[in-house]
């Protein structure tokens, strides 16, 4: 006998908004997504969602739920997200503000970080994320081989464990971050080995080295030697004439590899010319990259030696979607050195999307939502993750009636789902529904806490 979960009355945003859904999925994957002609009424044996109290069916009878008119999204997708660093603030802090400062407070401080210490933020970090609605995630990692192959791949290790303990609630892909200004032979075979334990791609911070373009090529090379997929920080800087993306799009383009290079916060192009950028975004365009910006972050981090007229830093949003460019919106870093706020919700990244980028009408709002979702599971590589027919049951269902009242009240309460399976129901955080993941919940928020340790 399958496990069948059948969903009435669900609002499918993605899909079309002038019916309510009937979503059948039979062990864990959709069977069936079929608009209503009407609203469906109540009927003894089906729970309206939000009296629902986490129970499972009895076995051999289908779990029956009204969504009564509520979202439904697909499991979101964070493109990313920095596990290993979140709620590293009390131990790194950062007096300036600045992008500098962060990266060079965190490198001096990551040797004593053992590997414990990083199990249990990434723990913390990816459940966080989790309970805001992702069922995807990929996490760049630091990888500080100048302080020893040991230091550099402790971090790997502890991300692989989580992602092995994880994976059945949440996909999570590892992109360690070669460093940028002495990219040794033992720094580039270091990372080759991070990718034969696991790690899925090849990450890096380029436009932070003096001679970029040399460094990028040795970073497509072992990419290509790794069979393995690329995702740089790009061009996070103030500075217009910072454009290490245009080297990395026609590398892209030489390789043959749209699809598989994806570049994240392109800030500078918030600073040049618009006939500059203009040029700049036909190129990743034509390349085919996969793009991520990170406003959250970049709000926080750029613009900081300006006087008023302060910049904002934000990428480019709207022109970069204008021209095809698949644009994900993702976290980025939470209450590290480098942002110290956040909580791992892509709702709440979307809203602060939709002001950065001025994405406010009707047709802006439902973007943002393929900015959460669709976006970035193509970035990702992720197919088949929207509600339909044949695809896995990941999906989270909202407190919120349309795009509108969604960024409008940001609700907390969420059910979250994985393989048919609800992870989390509505409520606050001692609403775990998978034992497991309560007490690993628990153990984290026990290690990783937002007060200051000696
Ligand atoms: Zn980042």
């Amino acid at each position: 006998m399958p496990t069948v979960l059948k969903i009435v009355n669900a609002a499918l945003p993605l899909r079309d908004e002038s019916r309510l859904y009937s979503l059948t999925a039979e062990d864990g994957v959709w069977t069936s997504v079929e608009p209503q002609e009407v609203e469906a009424p109540q009927v003894p044996g089906r729970v309206p969602i939000d009296r629902w109290n986490g129970e499972e069916a009895e076995p051999g009878r289908a779990l029956c739920l009204d969504a009564r008119g509520q979202v439904a999204l697909p499991g979101l997708a964070d493109a990313h997200m920095h596990l290993d660093k979140a709620f590293s603030l009390p131990q790194v802090g950062n007096v300036s503000g600045t992008l500098e400062e962060a990266v060079n407070n965190y490198a001096s401080a990551a040797p004593a970080f053992t590997k414990e210490e990083l199990r249990a933020r990434i723990m913390r970090s990816a459940l966080q994320a989790v309970s805001c609605g992702t069922t995807a995630i990929r996490t760049h990692l630091d990888f500080h081989v100048r302080h020893g192959r040991e230091v550099a791949l402790r971090t790997v290790e502890a991300a692989l464990e989580v992602k092995e303990e994880l994976a059945p609630y949440v996909s999570i892909q590892l992109f360690p971050m070669l460093p940028c200004y002495d990219l040794t032979e033992e720094a580039v075979e270091t990372a080759a080995e991070a990718l034969r334990m696991g790690a899925t791609g090849v990450g890096g911070a380029p436009h932070i080295s003096p001679r970029p373009e040399p460094e990028i090529d040795r970073l497509f090379a072992l990419a290509e030697r790794m069979a393995c997929p690329v995702d740089l920080h790009a061009d996070e800087s103030d500075n217009p004439n910072v454009r290490t993306v245009a080297h990395i799009a026609r590398r892209t383009i030489e390789y043959g590899w749209t699809g598989k290079v994806t570049v994240g916060h392109l800030c500078s192009l918030a600073a040049m010319t618009d006939k500059d950028a203009g040029e700049l975004i036909g190129l990743i365009a034509k390349a085919g990259l996969g793009a991520v910006t990170l406003p959250g972050a970049n709000l926080y981090l750029q613009g900081r030696r300006d006087r008023f007229p302060v910049r904002r830093g934000v990428t480019r949003v709207r022109e970069l979607l204008d021209a095809g460019v698949t644009l994900a919106t993702a976290s980025d870093n939470i209450h590290d050195p480098f942002h110290p706020f956040g909580k791992g919700d892509l709702l709440q990244i979307g809203l602060i999307t939709a002001y950065a980028a001025h994405m406010g009408s009707p047709a802006d709002m439902r973007t943002v939502l393929r900015m959460m979702t669709e976006h970035p599971a193509a970035v990702m590589g992720l197919p088949d993750r929207g509600i339909e027919p044949g695809n896995d049951a990941d999906f989270v269902l909202f407190d919120a009636s349309s795009p509108e009242e969604l960024f409008a009240m940001v609700p907390e309460r969420r059910w979250v789902w994985r393989k048919g399976r609800c992870l989390k129901a509505a409520g606050g955080r001692a609403e775990w529904k998978v034992p497991a993941l309560s007490q690993r919940w628990e153990d984290a928020c026990e290690r990783i806490s937002f007060r200051k340790r000696g």
